[in-house]
């Protein structure tokens, strides 16, 4: 395993990028990786004092520019006004990562509808939102862009117990397959990340609080036997930002150590099958033949 910085060092230099949830876990890693790649950063979620800190601490450990915005991603008029910020500090921008997100892990049937809309209204909405307040930007100013959303892998198997989540994300994965097409001809590229398990309070101790994650540890569901460490996605989402990945477009991408494969073969549950046992099994296939 390796994790240090993969792409050469001028890979996103002079980018523009906006991150959304940037100021937390894993959008704050990816764009600390654009930052040390040259890019311009602007992080953006509801927590100003959150993204402030962030703000200086990515400046003073990368040297880069990173411009903090306050916004709901559910509120067009918000994001509207993230982009013209970031065109008054930086000028034109390049790139978008759609990476805010919430989530309930919880039975669907104890949800109140206004819970399933906020979860909706986050992922779904606020990546429409963004995406489309930008595309019509560059579709009117003839630039080109890219935009890198982030799912899950339960973005097309479904999973219970977090069901707002995946309609929402599938509704994600959606759009950056449509618009890749319809899109591609102004030069916008739309591709998608599909993340395993990776940790960050966000995702771990916020939704498996307690003792629920050594009881539900996610590494034993990862065939590779661990979590993901935080710069293997930042090399990934870094280079489906970069020009080198020009020709991807409408891809999602999955980066979980196998996880989901895992629970989709119908046999890979015999992993817990011991040696012994096939043994035992192949001498009686031995005495029939
Ligand atoms: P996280 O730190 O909780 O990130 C979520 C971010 O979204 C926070 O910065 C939060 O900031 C922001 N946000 C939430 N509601 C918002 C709103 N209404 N408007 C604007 N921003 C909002 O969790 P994470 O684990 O890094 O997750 C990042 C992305 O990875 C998410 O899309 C998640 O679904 C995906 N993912 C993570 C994992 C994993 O194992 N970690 C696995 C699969 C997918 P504020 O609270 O300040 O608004």
């Amino acid at each position: 395993m390796r994790t240090d910085g993969m792409l050469k060092d001028d890979a996103l230099k002079g980018q523009t990028i906006i991150v959304t949830g940037g100021g937390t876990g894993l959008g704050r890693a990816m764009g600390k990786y654009f930052l040390e790649l040259g890019a311009n950063l602007v992080i953006t979620s509801r927590k100003m004092e959150v993204l402030e800190k962030a703000a200086q601490e990515l400046e003073a450990e990368t040297g880069g520019k990173v411009l903090p915005v306050q916004c709901d991603v559910r509120d067009y008029e918000q994001v509207e006004n993230v982009l013209a910020k970031t065109e008054e500090r930086f000028g034109q921008i390049h790139c978008l990562l759609n990476n805010a997100a919430g989530n309930f892990v919880s039975p669907t049937e104890r949800l109140s509808n206004r819970a399933f809309d906020t979860i909706i209204d986050i992922v779904l909405k606020g990546s429409t939102n963004f995406t489309l307040a930008l595309g019509k930007k560059w579709i009117a100013a003839e630039q080109a862009g890219t935009v890198l959303n982030i799912v899950t892998t339960y973005a097309w198997t479904g999973s219970g117990y977090v069901v707002p989540s995946a309609c929402a994300k599938a509704g994600v994965l959606a759009m950056t397959r449509s618009l890749a097409v319809e899109w591609a001809k102004y030069k916008i590229r739309l591709n998608a990340i599909a993340p395993g398990p990776f940790p960050t309070e966000g995702a771990w101790s916020r939704l498996l609080p307690g003792d629920l994650i050594d009881k539900f540890d996610p590494a034993k569901l990862v065939p590779v036997g661990r979590v993901g460490e935080h710069q293997e996605l930042a090399n990934l989402a870094a280079y489906l930002m970069s020009d080198f990945s020009s020709y991807v477009n409408g891809e999602v991408v999955t980066i979980d150590g196998g996880e989901w494969l895992m629970g989709a073969g119908e046999f890979s549950h015999l992993e817990k099958v011991p040696q012994a046992m096939w043994d035992m099994l192949e001498a009686g296939r031995g005495k029939k033949s």
